[in-house]
C-alpha cells in the first residue's frame, strides 16, 4: 500500500526520544492518479499513433502500468460476418487473428454486452452447458470488457493469465470497464482518421486518373479530327490524284466510326452514372450472337494476323437466352476490340458455357496480357495500364468500366484473368434461370429441334 505520513519528531535534550503523527492509506488516490495518467496517455496515443495497430500496442503498454497485460488482445466485432478479428495482440501461449464470435468467450462478453472475470473452473461450467466452445489454451483467470460506441458494441478488450489465478480482481474489472470508454473513443478516432486519409487519397488518385483521362481523351479525340480535316481539304484539292480520293474517304470514315465510338463511351458512361440505362429484354440465340460478332471482327483481325474463331468447346446445340442481346453484344465486342489492340500474333477465342443457373460468356486472347498489380482495378473507370509499350495502343479506359456496370445490370458478374506476355481471358455471367420457366410457357406449342433442346437443357 501506499501512505502519506505526516509526523513530527519529538526532541529532549538534544535526542529525538518520539515520533507523532499520521499515516494515511493513499493507495487509492495514487491508483486514480495512475488511472488518470493512463486515460490521458491512451486520449493522445490516438493522435500520436500513426495506424490503429500501434495505438492498440500503446494501449495494451499503458494497461501494463495498471494490472498484467502479459496476454493482451483488442477484438473488434463485425456484425455483417459475425467474426471477430484481433490487429495486435500479445499471448504467451496462442496466437490467433480472426473467429467466428459465436461460442467463443469473447463473443459471450459482446453478445451479453457485460464484462466478465472467470475462473478455469467457471470457464470449463460455460463449456459444459454449451454455451461457449474452448478456443486455444485455456487460461487461469479471463477478464474480458465490451467495447461500446455511440449504444453499439464494436469488439471487446481482454486480458488473461495462463499460471496466476489472482492476476486479476474484480477492481480491476471495474477499472477496466471505466477505460474502456476512452479506448473505445481513441479507436473509432484512429478508425475515422484512417478513413478520411484513405479518401484523400483515393481522391487524390481519382483526380490524377481524371487529368490523365483528358489528356488521353484530347489526343484521342484530336487524332481522327486531324484526319478528317487534313483528307477532306485533300479532296478539295482539284489538283489531286482522282484515284487516291477512295482512299481518303475510306480514312475519312473510319476516323469518323472513331470519333463516334469514344461520343458513345461518354454518352454510356454518363447515363450509367445517371441510372439512366434501361433493359430491354429478349429471348435470342446465343449462338447466333457469337457468330455475328466473329463475322463482323474477323477481317480486323485477319488484318493483322490473328485468327479470330470461335471456341470449339463451345455447346453444340443452339442456346437461347432471355436477357437484353444489344446490350451483351455492346459488352462482347468491347471485349474482342480490346483482344484484338493488344494482340500483336496469335488467336482470339470466342467462348459460351453453362455453369448452373448462368451462361458464361469469354473471350480469351494470346496477347501482350495484364500486370498482376492491375488486376484488382482494371475494371475502373479511365484504368489503363500504364507502361512505355501499352501506352501506344489508345484507348480512353472507359469500356470496361462500361462493360462492368452493364453485367452487373444484366444481373450477372465480371472477371478477368491474365498474365503479363502471355495472354488475357475476359469473362461474364448472365442468369437463364428464370428464363427456364418463360421457355417452357412460351414454345410449348411449338415444338422445334431447338425447343426441344432448350426443355432437354433447362
Ligand atoms: P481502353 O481499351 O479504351 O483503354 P478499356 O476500359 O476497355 O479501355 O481497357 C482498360 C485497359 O485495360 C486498357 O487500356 C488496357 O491497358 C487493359 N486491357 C483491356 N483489355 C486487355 C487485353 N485483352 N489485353 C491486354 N490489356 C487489356
Amino acid at each position: 500500500i501506499w501512505i502519506s505520513n505526516n509526523s513530527i519528531g519529538i526532541i529532549e535534550n538534544n535526542h529525538l526520544v518520539r515520533m507523532w503523527g499520521t499515516q494515511v492509506d493513499i493507495s487509492e488516490k495514487i491508483k486514480t492518479d495512475q488511472v488518470q495518467q493512463v486515460l490521458y496517455s491512451i486520449s493522445n496515443a490516438s493522435l500520436s499513433s500513426s495506424d490503429l495497430p500501434e495505438l492498440i500496442e500503446i494501449i495494451s503498454r499503458e494497461l501494463g502500468k495498471l494490472l498484467d497485460s502479459t496476454n493482451f488482445y483488442i477484438a473488434f466485432y463485425d456484425e455483417n460476418t459475425h467474426m471477430l478479428s484481433t490487429l495486435y495482440e500479445k499471448d504467451e501461449k496462442d496466437v490467433i487473428n480472426c473467429w467466428p464470435a459465436e461460442k467463443s468467450i469473447t463473443g459471450y462478453v459482446i453478445k451479453h454486452q457485460k464484462s466478465l472475470l472467470i475462473h478455469d473452473t467457471d470457464m470449463a461450467k460455460l463449456c459444459e452447458s454449451g454455451e461457449i466452445e474452448l478456443l486455444g489454451t485455456p487460461s487461469r483467470v479471463w477478464l474480458g470488457v465490451p467495447l461500446n460506441m455511440n449504444r453499439k458494441v464494436i469488439g471487446a478488450i481482454v486480458v488473461q493469465s495462463y499460471d496466476n489465478p489472482d492476476a486479476y480482481t474484480e477492481k480491476d474489472q471495474l477499472m477496466l470497464e471505466f477505460i474502456s470508454h476512452q479506448i473505445s473513443i481513441s479507436i473509432e478516432r484512429k478508425k475515422a482518421d484512417q478513413e478520411l486519409k484513405e479518401a484523400l487519397v483515393r481522391a487524390q488518385e481519382s483526380d490524377s486518373l481524371k487529368s490523365s483521362f483528358l489528356a488521353n481523351m484530347s489526343h484521342e479525340i484530336r487524332t481522327p479530327l486531324n484526319s478528317i480535316i487534313g483528307f477532306s481539304d485533300l479532296l478539295l484539292d482539284p489538283d489531286f490524284d482522282i484515284d487516291q480520293h477512295n482512299e481518303f474517304a475510306k480514312m475519312i470514315s473510319s476516323s469518323g466510326n472513331s470519333l463516334l465510338a469514344i461520343i458513345n463511351n461518354i454518352m454510356d458512361i454518363s447515363k450509367i452514372e445517371a441510372g439512366q440505362i434501361q433493359l430491354n429484354k429478349d429471348v435470342f440465340p446465343v449462338k447466333r450472337l457469337i457468330a455475328g460478332i466473329k463475322n463482323e471482327y474477323s477481317i480486323i483481325a485477319r488484318e493483322k494476323g490473328i485468327v479470330l474463331r470461335i471456341d470449339p468447346a463451345n455447346p453444340e446445340e443452339e442456346i437461347y437466352l432471355d436477357s437484353d442481346e444489344p446490350k451483351l453484344k455492346q459488352i462482347l465486342v468491347n471485349f474482342v476490340g480490346n483482344a484484338i489492340k493488344f494482340t500483336e500474333k496469335g488467336f482470339i477465342d470466342l467462348g459460351i458455357k453453362i455453369i448452373q443457373d448462368n451462361i458464361q460468356f469469354e473471350v480469351k486472347d494470346t496477347g501482350i496480357g495484364i500486370p498482376e498489380e492491375y488486376h484488382k482495378t482494371i475494371f475502373e473507370r479511365f484504368r489503363q495500364v500504364e507502361d512505355a509499350t501499352t501506352r501506344k495502343y489508345g484507348g480512353n479506359g472507359l469500356g470496361l468500366a462500361i462493360s462492368k456496370s452493364l453485367v452487373e445490370l444484366l444481373g450477372g458478374e465480371i472477371g478477368m484473368q491474365s498474365e503479363k506476355g502471355k495472354g488475357s481471358r475476359f469473362y461474364f455471367t448472365v442468369p437463364c434461370s428464370e428464363f427456364e420457366h418463360l421457355l417452357q410457357n412460351r414454345f410449348r406449342d411449338t415444338e422445334t429441334p431447338d425447343t426441344k433442346f432448350m426443355h432437354r437443357r433447362f
